[in-house]
């Protein structure tokens, strides 16, 4: 009985701060002014979402903020999960033992982070030099090292993957392989409450295909109570979802939409890795290389011919 308690003010605790209330909405994407918690109200210093001006992004070929090399994902194949429509998201949460859990290191991550739920957005709340995409899915990461609480006090306590997605009424067999992976789900959670356990997932499938091009900042939570705890890495590559899936999720019930507007820039700066862009600026020098000896050379041809005529 003790340990039931402890489990439901455990769950409740967690899905409060994971994007999620326990028994139905307190807070509504109707009114962001009364959402809970000082940094939603107040806002802070580095607040979530935001417009990814692609001109003020640093290029980080000094590694200055992404120190650790390539993001490594780990066992993001088969994926014990439950299945939850908490009334603001549909959102899926890793099941049993934590260290059976997926995990991401590498890229702006310090840490090894184990991911905790994955949960949609739609339309997207990040966009890219204001453009905003169908769909986002948040794959939310708790640094191994901490539990919740302790991840929701430190400022890099959260890792937050989101991959955009697009929507297209005719997909080829790669494109497809997104939806056919959550399709079958999504019917079971269409109102608010409703949920299942013991789904296996290949959560690689609804990871971007380019998965070292990605932009990456420190920032907040995207609901109650806008913890300033996250590292966000944003892929720039979307993935493709069914135009029928879209239309599944535009019936689920939640409200109107589930996207919080976007914050003012204050103390944000974006990164990029440098790897993306290692090939071409070396190509750009190359070719400027090449344009400056064949100018040289033509220069030089004239030269001699004039001097000769
Ligand atoms: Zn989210």
């Amino acid at each position: 009985m003790f340990v039931e308690k402890v489990y439901i003010i455990v769950v409740m605790y967690i899905d409060l701060f994971l994007c999620i209330s326990f028994y139905g909405p307190i807070w509504s994407y109707d009114d962001e002014s009364a959402w809970p918690g000082g940094f939603c109200k107040k806002g802070g210093k580095r607040q979530s979402p935001i417009n990814i001006q692609t001109n003020n992004v640093i290029k980080d070929f000094d590694r200055q903020f992404i120190k650790h090399g390539s993001l490594k994902f780990i066992g993001y194949e088969n994926v014990l999960s439950s299945g939850l429509n908490n009334g603001h998201t549909i959102q899926f949460s890793t099941e049993g033992y934590t260290d059976m859990h997926p995990t991401i290191t590498g890229g702006p991550l310090k840490y090894t982070y184990r991911l905790e739920q994955l949960h949609f957005h739609w339309l997207s709340e990040h966009s890219i030099d204001g453009v905003k995409f169908p769909m986002e899915i948040h794959f939310v990461h708790v640094r191994k090292d901490l539990n919740i609480s302790e991840a929701l006090n430190k400022r890099d306590g959260l890792a937050i993957l989101a991959v955009f997605c697009n929507v297209q009424p005719d997909l080829n067999e790669n494109q497809r392989e997104a939806s056919d992976e959550i399709m079958q789900h999504i019917p079971l959670l269409m109102r608010t409450g409703r949920r299942f356990s013991g789904a296996i997932l290949n959560l690689r499938k609804l990871l971007s295909p380019k998965k070292n091009s990605y932009f990456s900042y420190l920032g907040s939570l995207t609901s109650p109570e806008c913890n300033e705890v996250v590292v966000w890495i944003i892929f720039d590559n979307p993935i493709y979802i069914s135009d029928d899936l879209y239309r599944l999720f535009g019936k689920v019930g939640i409200g109107r939409h589930n996207f919080r507007s976007q914050q003012k820039i204050k103390h944000h700066q974006v990164y990029q890795p440098p790897d993306a862009f290692i090939t071409t600026p070396k190509a750009v020098i190359v070719v400027k290389d090449v344009y400056k000896h064949v100018t040289q050379f033509f220069q030089n041809i004239t030269r001699q011919v004039r001097s000769t005529s």
